[in-house]
């Protein structure tokens, strides 16, 4: 079994950089930008604003904030039957934009084109329960931790595969996800190797794939993966013992947007201290 530890220093690091980064490293990209005066009581989290001018910040497109998402990942993102977003990320990013003073626009598209809508300056927050890694801390900014994720392994009942032997089978995970990430590394580097790895589109295909055995098992992220377990109750799925690999979730930002940072960050952080995050966490997550 691998273990992998939580970034929370990454983190930190990142947070601190950002809270004084000044405005020297703003992206290439030049977004439509607009000014917002956050409501009365929005960000808390900047240490960089100067205590004699309200803090502000910028988004994509005036009045509003756009989440990027990737709505294939219950209970945090998912279309319901109209095909709207819903889930705990959809919830928790509306509860952020309603401190902000801004209304939630959620663009829903590929894992990767998530990550990579707020790089661009397309979309101010992406949340897709995204993983904090190193690598994705070079090229965008995150929030706090808000939940953690743990990644685990999804088999057919019955099947002899176990943690230890995961390196003799073939693997789904759902590309661009750290369960792809880490599965096809190297066995250095506690991996089991490209050959071994197969990334399909979303997770609930690569799910499909295991049901109809081209796959021995599928590591993908504790949640999704006991919905996709009932989802798939007649092909009898199980989940392996134990964690794969723990990690943190955060909101990604694009780099050098420390005062959206600051603002989405402490909007954040109200939402965790006065229980409105539990609530929403409490309302998807049911204990059974
Ligand atoms: N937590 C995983 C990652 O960040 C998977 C996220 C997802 O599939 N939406 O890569």
């Amino acid at each position: 079994m691998k273990k992998i530890l939580a970034l929370t220093m990454a983190v930190a690091m990142s947070l601190s950089l950002a809270a004084c980064g000044g405005g020297n490293n703003s992206a290439n990209s030049t977004p439509a930008a607009s000014s917002n005066p956050p409501a009365a009581s929005g960000s808390q989290g900047g240490s960089s604003a100067d205590a004699s001018t309200p803090a502000s910040f910028t988004t994509v497109e005036s009045g509003k904030l756009h989440m990027s998402t990737n709505a294939e990942f219950p209970p945090y993102e998912m279309l319901d039957d109209s095909g709207a977003p819903i889930g705990i990320d959809v919830e928790v990013a509306a509860a952020i934009a309603q401190k902000l003073g801004l209304e939630l626009v959620v663009d829903d598209m590929g894992f990767d084109a998530a990550l990579l809508a707020v790089q661009n300056g397309q979309s101010d927050i992406a949340m897709a329960g995204i993983t904090v890694r190193e690598d994705r801390l070079a090229v965008m900014d995150f929030t706090d931790s808000y939940a953690t994720g743990v990644q685990v392994v999804i088999v057919k009942e019955g099947s002899d595969v176990t943690m230890d032997n995961l390196g003799e089978k073939m693997i789904g995970t759902q590309l661009g996800t750290t369960g792809y990430i880490y599965a096809s590394d190297t066995p250095e580097n506690g991996g089991y190797g490209e050959d071994h790895v197969i990334g399909y589109e979303t997770g609930a295909v690569a799910v499909q794939a295991l049901v109809k055995e081209q796959v021995d098992a599928v590591i993908i992220d504790n949640l999704p993966a006991q919905e996709y377990v009932k989802a798939n109750a007649a092909a009898g799925l199980t989940i392996l013992e134990g964690a794969w690999v723990e990690e943190n979730y955060a909101i990604g930002l694009q780099k050098g947007n420390a005062e959206l940072l600051n603002a989405v960050n402490g909007a954040l952080n109200e939402l965790k201290a006065d229980g409105t995050f539990q609530g929403i966490v409490d309302k998807y997550i049911t204990a059974d």
